[in-house]
């Protein structure tokens, strides 16, 4: 009986539709089937994690560097050399900003020769200082209302934003949505009180020393100061010297600086639909990283989950009803230019984008989806949670999706994978983020559930809206 039933199996793989360059009507075997066979490819054969080594090995991508356009080159043969119906590099002007040689922050305390260095790394946008550096002393505040109440002293001198990611939420987001603001908007808020410089605690859920990045505005109409990150362990330092030393002084020197905006791309492969290719699926993740680390997790690794998504519907020689398209979305860290440049490029060519999915959370054990659309239509996914749990997917539930899909136009269903998240900030926007941090079954894992997702995208009907134009 078991030969039997193997020669079953094997009569029915050969009749799965396979693609070929004539275009085939034929619909896939049922989502469960397929789902299975997704989720087993893509755990034994780990393609997703070989190329994610390709690419980390090749450093990380901050936009506009040599490293991000080796890399962009590196995805389109990659995409090329799988087999994608088409890859083309769609441009876009980006920022370029550079860090520079010199980083180095001490501490001189008052009265003594004694010097503390700390671990610091400029946030992603600062402006450096001379190339003699600066001294001055510092105040420590938790939070923006506290630096209104101190703002007269806060006149010359360094402020400390020394506010903990809180690590009492379970969901790690949670805290990082909290903590950001004094990363973002603290240059801002201390130049209005006439502060020379910005320190911040180290976004991160890890007790280490290793600094944490992150994009920075500036105001225009206030003068752009220089901001770093300091590691947690440094910031615990600093916290304490303050207590003992009031007066002493920080010396700060950066050499980071901006570059005048320059060329790049997004990098784009698609797999044309059998029945619908006017119907777009889109599986992204962004190409650009921080400067420091691999970029591994954030987002090296969502880029890899999106390509191997719809690779697989090619390594099961599967061609999907509706139109698969892989987009590395440049620039997501500081100016979202590929976003942008790509929803003004959908909306001039009235594209109709069925559904978008991202993966920019880490490539952790996959947990669920979060889902921009309405509601009705969510409560109508549900139906798929039987078959998105082979993939280890729980629930579909309203919420965010990515920041690169969120904009694209004429799109009712844009989704975000949701993985666990409580070692993402140990690593996100740090040299802690390296290819070694990624787990093969969870980015494995991660890859078929964005597949199985894709599958059922493709071949089932919800009963959308009409597509509308986008004028
Ligand atoms: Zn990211």
């Amino acid at each position: 009986m078991r030969y039997r039933d193997a020669i079953a199996v094997l009569l029915v793989a050969l009749c799965l539709p396979i693609r070929t360059s004539s275009v085939t009507a034929q619909s896939l075997p049922s989502p469960e089937v397929v789902a299975d066979q997704m989720i087993r490819r893509a755990l034994m054969d780990r393609k997703g994690y070989a190329w994610l080594k390709e690419l980390c090995d090749m450093g990380p991508r901050l936009s506009g560097s040599p490293q991000s356009y080796r890399a962009i080159e590196w995805a389109r043969a990659k995409m090329k050399a799988l087999g994608f119906d088409r890859v083309w590099l769609q441009p876009v002007m980006v920022p370029r900003w550079v860090r520079g040689e010199v980083e180095e922050a001490i501490v001189h305390l008052p009265g003594t020769s004694r010097a503390v260095p700390l671990r610091v790394l400029a946030l992603g946008g600062s402006v450096g200082t001379s190339t003699e550096g600066m001294q001055a002393s510092v105040l420590r505040v938790s939070s923006f209302a506290e630096l209104k109440t101190h703002r007269e002293e806060a006149q010359g001198k360094f402020v400390f934003f020394d506010f903990p990611m809180d690590a009492g939420k379970v969901p790690t987001f949670a805290g990082y949505g909290e903590a950001v603001r004094y990363r973002v908007y603290g240059a801002i808020e201390a130049a209005k009180v006439g502060a020379v410089g910005v320190l911040i605690r180290s976004i991160t859920t890890r007790y280490d020393d290793v600094p944490h990045t992150g994009v920075l505005f500036y105001a225009d109409t206030l003068k752009k100061i220089p901001a770093v990150a300091l590691g947690w362990q440094s910031a615990d330092r600093l916290a304490e010297l303050l207590r003992r030393h009031p007066q002493l002084e920080l010396r700060l020197q950066l050499s980071s600086r901006t570059l005048p905006d320059t060329l790049s791309y997004n990098v784009i492969g698609e797999i044309r639909g059998r029945e619908k290719p006017e119907e777009i699926i889109v599986v992204a993740g962004h190409f650009d990283s921080w400067d420091v680390g691999d970029g591994a997790h954030d987002d090296a690794a969502g880029c890899i989950q999106a390509l191997e998504a719809a690779e697989l519907f090619l390594r099961l020689q599967l061609q999907p009803r509706r139109t698969i398209r892989v987009v590395f979305f440049i620039n997501e860290e500081n100016g979202m230019r590929g976003a942008r440049a790509y929803a003004r490029r959908a909306a001039q060519k009235e594209e109709y984008h069925y559904a978008a999915i991202e993966s920019d959370r880490g490539a952790f054990t996959p947990r669920g989806f979060s889902v921009t659309a309405d509601s009705v239509l969510i409560a109508r996914m549900q139906a798929w949670i039987p078959i998105l749990k082979k993939a280890g997917i729980d629930w579909i539930r309203k919420g965010g999706s990515g920041a690169d899909v969120s904009r694209i136009p004429n799109c009712p269903l844009k989704f975000g994978l949701v993985p666990d998240s409580q070692r993402y900030f140990d690593v996100h926007h740090s040299a802690n983020d390296v290819f070694e941090a990624v787990h093969p079954r969870e980015l494995e894992l991660g890859s078929a559930a964005i597949a199985v997702l894709t599958l059922l995208l493709s071949e089932t009907d919800l009963h959308l809206p009409n597509p509308v134009s986008t004028h």
